[in-house]
């Protein structure tokens, strides 16, 4: 099978997201700071231009546009057996878990995973005669370098669901969740939830779960949510069933050259992008700071060093041990697979240096 037969050639693509101004910016009279040259994937701000693969205005409904462009590639990949990323990045505030699809507030159905799980479950429909699908689906969270299971039946706050539990009941000495790494390359995570799901129904179930698991952590330790990466992961197994008679139609021998695939997809709302905030004495914010600044650096140093094929092509190290985050998504970033990274950024003036560090950031990948 060739890597990359859709001809791209970089592995990593890069579209921005920019929101409309919101509620509390507009009362604050804030004006719009950003500019998309028309026609062209390329933004200004101030004195600054940047060029992207695709840039998604504020106007109008863009996700399917942006589902169509950036990850629709993606989830046809993971049918060819090719891993996959995609990571919302920007500060907090700027619109990943909107743009990901897994805010509480606004509904789920703006966003990019729903329309990963639609569009999976469609096209297993038109497959699943000649093949057998199996999905499993975790969701965990990378909090102070350490990883944490947000479908844990066992610390789910929702009353109807998970065997009757209420409020938040954890296993007392339950052994922390382990990255670990096949011989063959293989990242696996130990200890955390994998749930089997047979339908879109049980699939969003789990997303539901665990976006409220998050919320829910979210208000108790100190906005928990905008300082770690939430990683929802997809994976897909698929065999090929036997035909008596040994046809096979065209269609799906294009699909599929081997009798079993595996391959995962991993959609990322990464932690807020913002500096760690020093102010006041509180030190344990700041370490919180420390550390998410290190899966986000990481990340920035693993994705450049992909994106510069000079580099590539002289085996320059990728340093993907240097973080939990880029430990995790070792085997589905690089290599074969393939990463979008959508950048969202707010267009308020207040914000203008986040969203220029967030620009300069996403620049780096490409
Ligand atoms: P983040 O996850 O980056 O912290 P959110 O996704 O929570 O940001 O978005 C922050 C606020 O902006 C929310 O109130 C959300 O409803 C709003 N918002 C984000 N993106 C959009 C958009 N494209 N259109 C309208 N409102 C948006
Ligand atoms: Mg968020």
């Amino acid at each position: 099978m060739e890597a990359n037969s859709t001809g791209e050639d970089c592995c990593v693509k890069v579209g921005v997201h920019i929101r409309p101004l919101i509620g509390d910016e507009r009362l604050q009279g804030c004006k719009d700071c950003v500019t998309v040259v028309s026609g062209k994937p390329q933004i200004q701000i101030g004195s600054h231009s940047f060029t992207f693969d695709h840039v998604y205005g504020s106007t109008g409904s863009p996700s399917t546009l942006m589902y169509d462009e950036c990850v629709a590639p993606l989830v046809d990949g993971l049918f060819q057996g090719y891993n996959a990323t995609v990571l919302a990045y920007g500060q907090t505030g700027s619109g990943k878990t909107y743009t990901m699809g897994t805010s509480l507030k606004d509904g789920y159905e703006t966003g990019l995973i729903p329309k990963v799980m639609n569009t999976l479950f469609s096209k297993i429909e038109t497959m699943k005669h000649e093949i057998e699908f199996q999905l499993h689906v975790s969701f965990i969270e990378i909090h102070k370098e350490e990883v944490q299971d947000l479908l844990d039946p066992n610390s789910v706050t929702k009353p109807e669901v998970a065997n009757g539990h209420s409020g938040k009941v954890n296993i007392p000495g339950k052994p922390p969740i382990q990255i670990r790494e096949t011989s063959d390359g293989v990242i696996t995570l130990a200890g955390s939830t994998e749930c089997s799901v047979k339908t879109l129904k049980e699939m969003v179930d789990c997303l539901e779960q665990g976006s409220l698991s998050r919320a829910t952590g979210s208000t108790n330790m100190n906005n928990q949510s905008s300082r770690s990466h939430a990683i929802f992961t997809i994976t897909m197994e698929q065999m090929r069933k036997l035909h008596p008679d040994g046809s096979n139609s065209d269609t799906l021998t294009d699909c599929m050259a081997d009798e079993y695939l595996c391959a995962k997809l991993h959609l990322v709302d990464l932690a807020g992008s913002e500096r760690a905030k020093r102010t006041g004495s509180d030190g344990l914010r700041f370490k919180e700071g420390v550390h998410i600044n290190k899966g986000l650096l990481a990340l920035g140093n693993v994705i450049s060093a992909l994106g510069d094929e000079k580099k590539r092509k002289e085996g320059v190290h990728v340093p993907y041990r240097d973080s939990k985050l880029t430990r995790l998504l070792q085997d589905s970033l690089g290599g074969n697979s393939r990463t979008v990274m959508i950048a969202c950024i707010s267009p308020a003036d207040i914000n203008a240096e986040e969203t220029l560090n967030t620009l300069k950031y996403a620049n780096r990948a490409r």
